[in-house]
């Protein structure tokens, strides 16, 4: 599978920290995936784009970084984890979800997603309890919502940017990306003033990358005006770490009375994985033995 690229740069007077992601193939693999709708694709490739850059900020090597959004709107609950290299999974309710184009002729993102509930970031930095904060929906259209939760949640001013370009006839993945820039402590309001001018004039992810830039024209792009230094770059996909064991503990949460009842008359139980299709089979002896460990 091919994969995809993903740069973290800061500014030399340390104030700002600037992250791109060029995310067409983690997209057009989820689109293969999930066989989602236009709207779902874009749905589910922004907040992916979104959680491989929030997992890639992760500095403890085991941690995983879990997005759940769910506004009410017909989309359902879109799920995005990731771990700290940037690979990512999601999910998403309903991907068959069919929405009306909005006016200017663009998929109603917000619409499919909806804005009555909260977005959620899940960290679990792999011991301890996960920590677990919520924020409003600001439109469902994702970026927003993720500039939003940063502010509220974490009083860290944010820039972000998602962006998810989908072929006009058979709605396959052209182009997806996005940026991520946050003030660091060093960040005073005359740089917050010229991020903002910075801003206001950058093209969308999608253009710039349609024009060929890199993940480091991209950063450098942002932060014009800024003396940058690129601090790494590295690979990113779409992952699911999934495999028979884990899905075992997740069974043993059922109870020794119910695992032994989750084969169908042949005999068979068969569990396909929510992430990425991966399909497992229990046989009856197998459940019973699962049980038997248990009581
Ligand atoms: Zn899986």
């Amino acid at each position: 599978m091919e994969q995809d690229k993903i740069m973290r740069c800061i500014t030399s007077d340390g104030s700002l920290m600037a992250m791109a992601i060029d995310s067409g193939n983690i997209v057009h693999t989820a689109q293969c995936i999930h066989h989602t709708s236009p709207v779902a694709t874009a749905a589910l490739g922004r907040f992916l784009t979104a959680a491989s850059m929030m997992g890639a900020m992760l500095k403890k090597r085991d941690a995983v970084v879990t997005l759940k959004i769910n506004g009410k709107g017909p989309l359902g609950t879109v799920t995005a984890i990731s771990d700290s290299f940037g690979n990512c999974r999601g999910s998403v309710g309903n991907p068959g979800c069919e929405m009306p184009n909005r006016a200017n002729g663009k998929l109603d993102v917000g619409g499919a997603v909806g804005t009555n509930g909260m977005l959620a970031v899940i960290r679990d930095l792999g011991q301890g309890d996960p920590y677990i904060s919520q924020t409003e929906i600001v439109s469902g259209e994702l970026a927003e919502d993720i500039t939003a939760y940063y502010a509220k949640s974490e009083q860290i001013p944010t820039v972000c940017a998602l962006g998810v370009l989908l072929d006009k006839e058979d709605h396959k993945v052209l182009l997806a990306g996005g940026l991520l820039i946050q003030a660091l402590p060093g960040a005073d309001d005359a740089i917050l003033e010229r991020l903002e001018q910075n801003v206001a004039v950058l093209e969308p992810v999608t253009t710039m990358l349609a024009k060929g830039f890199t993940v480091e024209e991209i950063c450098r792009k942002a932060l014009q005006g800024f003396e940058v230094e690129v601090l790494d770059q590295f690979d990113v996909g779409y992952a699911c770490p999934c495999n028979k064991e884990r899905l075992e503990r997740a069974l043993v949460s059922l109870g020794p009375e119910e695992i032994v009842k989750l084969a169908d008359e042949s005999g068979i139980m068969e569990a396909t994985c929510q992430y990425c299709g991966r399909r497992y089979t229990f046989t009856q002896d197998e459940l019973d033995s699962l049980a038997k460990s248990l009581s």
